[in-house]
């Protein structure tokens, strides 16, 4: 193995959910849903697949849904591109942020991310021979994730290539706020760089607090300098297919797909027509999906809250954190590995998030994706283990 990829084990989330089969217990590790999505979509893959739909599709991705990317962009965020040359489809986000990255850095460029950053970023950053220059979140009094604006400004000099912002965020549930926006794209003028934004969770914001999701490239400016990445396996709970998107000007998606043509070439054909329906579904459906897993929050919060631990209350994502030193751990790892024996749940620490493992070191991640049965049985086998 490569140097550069030694430093990285099995994915924390594939050990997580080993250990929860291993052990069978309640899965509140890695982030999928366990119920299916819309009935008109997986109507439509099933059509597909039975209509000779099921060979290689054009590269960038069949034209149907390069238009209905267009279209939900434009329907929800005001967002304009042009379905043909500002869009590419991609296995998943995963793909889009790898080939992102390898398309936009030169080796030694440097990579603006916070902290605790998705996984795959740290390895595509490595990957592409570029440096991660991570900005610590840390839970603020009133128990929101924030930065300190001075260690974002000195993150960045030059040689950064760009930033690679996620909101909502995983694996802390923050959304960031317009002034935090604002501060990163004032950053990446300054210092011309790219932004890559990745807002798989852009449907799931439960605050107001924030105007709701905003995209950074509808900031003044920072379309131009934005490549924005989304998916449809949270929006349409189907993290299985591995359907994503990447959109912004020409000639970063024309960068993007020059990469992407030699790592996957393309994607499967049947499930992008289907991914098509879906986005085009009426904004009912979108209300509906955020309000289910606000509900889902709001129950998993209560629960942990019952047993004991001191819970960050999520503004968005799949996933709630909390500090398990109310309960006597002083590290997130050891908890998370003993918890399946102790009471049969299983969570995800959030300190291999960080480059720096003491500012996650007490923190743990649940996913709240899931029925509210299921919930209720991991919050009761949490109370008991207390
Ligand atoms: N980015 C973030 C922040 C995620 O949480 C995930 C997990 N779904 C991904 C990217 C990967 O998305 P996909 O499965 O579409 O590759
Ligand atoms: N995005 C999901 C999570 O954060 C799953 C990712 C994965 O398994 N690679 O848990």
């Amino acid at each position: 193995l490569v140097s550069r990829m030694r430093p990285f084990g099995t994915t924390i989330f594939a050990e997580m959910s080993a250990l929860a089969v291993r052990t069978g217990a309640v899965n509140l590790g890695q982030g999928f849903p366990d119920t299916d999505g819309p009935p008109e979509m997986l109507a439509a893959a099933a059509e597909a697949l039975g209509s000779g739909r099921n060979q290689y599709p054009p590269g960038p991705g069949i034209p149907e849904l390069r238009t209905a990317v267009a279209e939900h962009q434009r329907r929800f965020w005001g967002l304009d591109y042009d379905p043909d040359g500002e869009v590419v489809i991609t296995a998943g986000a995963t793909e889009a942020v790898a080939a992102a990255i390898l398309a936009l850095c030169e080796p030694g460029d440097e990579v603006v991310c916070f902290e605790p950053y998705y996984d795959s970023y740290a390895a595509s950053i490595a990957l592409a021979g570029a440096v991660r220059r991570p900005v610590t979140l840390r839970p603020d009094p009133d128990g929101r994730y924030a930065f300190d604006p001075a260690a974002l400004r000195a993150a960045f000099g030059p040689r950064t290539r760009l930033v690679l912002l996620n909101s909502p965020h995983n694996p802390t549930g923050k959304v960031f706020t317009p002034a935090e926006l604002a501060l990163v794209a004032q950053l990446c003028q300054e210092h011309d760089a790219y932004a890559v934004t990745d807002e798989v969770y852009e449907h799931l914001v439960f605050t107001d607090a924030t105007g709701g999701h905003l995209p950074l490239a509808t900031l003044p400016g920072m379309r131009a300098r934005t490549l924005r990445i989304s998916s449809a396996g949270k929006t349409f709970s189907c993290t299985g297919w591995k359907v994503g998107w990447a959109s912004g000007p020409a000639a970063l998606v024309s960068a993007v797909l020059r990469v992407k043509q030699f790592l996957t070439f393309v994607n499967a054909a049947p499930l992008q027509p289907a991914v098509a329906v879906a986005l085009a579904l009426p904004d009912a459906y979108f209300t509906e999906f955020r309000d289910g897993l606000q509900a889902r929050r709001d129950q998993l919060v209560g629960g942990l809250t019952d047993a004991g631990f001191q819970v960050l209350t999520p503004e968005g994502t799949y996933f709630v954190t909390a500090d398990v030193s109310a309960l006597g751990g002083t590290d997130g790892v050891e908890f998370c590995r003993t918890l399946p024996e102790r009471c049969g749940v299983v969570a995800v620490p959030t300190q291999v998030f960080y480059d720096d493992p003491e500012a996650g070191r007490r923190l743990v991640r649940f996913a709240f994706c899931k029925r509210p049965e299921v919930l209720t049985e991991a919050a009761s086998r949490l109370r008991a283990a207390r």
